[in-house]
């Protein structure tokens, strides 16, 4: 490798991590606004107590909310620590996909999958809900992303899969508890996946939410005492068996099927 192509490697992780604040400060903007239904880009940014209109110098991801206290500048209302944390997250998460992908087009899947997946999270930890303008727009992209890569088959098959598993799923478990199990975006969101990741990566993201979801939604239950009715989002899971897919499903596919061969010999 030569000196000029070393540097660029080593820039793109901070380069992605910088660009992963911006963005996550657009995530803010998305999961604030989203379930309400309000437009993202009219008005500005403005603190939601007040309405004061923030200058550049008070919407810098990260460092005005630390300049600031936490706090609006005009009318001293808290400002939740969930948006510094939210493009701390992002940031960190991008960084580490630059190094983890390099100067690719995987890198672009992967930073797109993620900021989809990271925003999703937020909007269903705090609403319970999957907004199709996310959900729909995704599974889009991600077919889109295949064609120009040339996986475009595993993508169609992975869209239409997803949606068709869980539809199935749900299917069967109404007609057998009588009550809905999933919610429709949660088909949107396995279709999203599959369309980004291939029709290969549903099996492992369905078993590892599943497994994960059972053990943090028991754990919850126990915590809280509350009903077993009460709903646990599965959107959170499902994007981060998602994200376990995405950085390693690969060594795990391999893994998978050299002990399947060993198995079989
Ligand atoms: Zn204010």
């Amino acid at each position: 490798m030569t000196g000029d192509m070393t540097s660029v490697v080593t820039a793109l992780a901070p380069g992605c991590a910088l660009l992963g604040l911006v963005f996550g400060s657009f995530a803010n903007v998305l999961v604030h606004r989203l379930p309400r239904g309000e437009s993202i880009v009219h008005p500005g940014s403005h603190c939601p107590a007040c309405g004061h209109r923030l200058a550049w110098f008070e919407n810098i991801p990260l460092l005005s909310w630390l300049a600031l206290g936490g706090r609006c500048r005009a009318c001293r209302a808290r400002i939740s620590a969930r948006y510094p944390l939210l493009e701390l997250g992002l940031g960190l998460v991008w960084g580490w996909l630059g190094w983890r992908f390099g100067w690719t087009p995987e890198l672009v899947r992967a930073l797109a999958l993620s900021f989809w997946l990271w925003t999703l999270t937020w909007i269903d930890l705090e609403t319970g809900l999957l907004p199709d303008a996310l959900t729909l727009s995704g599974v889009a992209l991600g077919v889109g992303l295949a064609l120009w890569m040339g996986d475009w088959r595993a993508s169609l098959i992975g869209a239409a899969a997803g949606y068709g598993v869980f539809w199935l799923v749900a299917r069967l478990f109404l007609l057998v508890t009588g009550r809905e199990g999933m919610g429709y975006g949660d088909f949107k969101l396995l279709a999203m996946l599959g369309a980004f990741l291939g029709w290969q990566a549903l099996p492992f993201i369905i078993f590892l939410a599943s497994a994960s979801g059972a053990v943090i939604g028991a754990l919850w239950l126990w915590a809280t005492r509350e009903s077993a009715r009460a709903p646990i989002p599965f959107g959170p899971f499902l994007a981060a068996a998602g994200m376990v897919w995405l950085l390693w499903g690969r060594e795990l596919l391999d893994w998978y099927l050299d002990s399947a061969g060993m198995g079989g010999a």
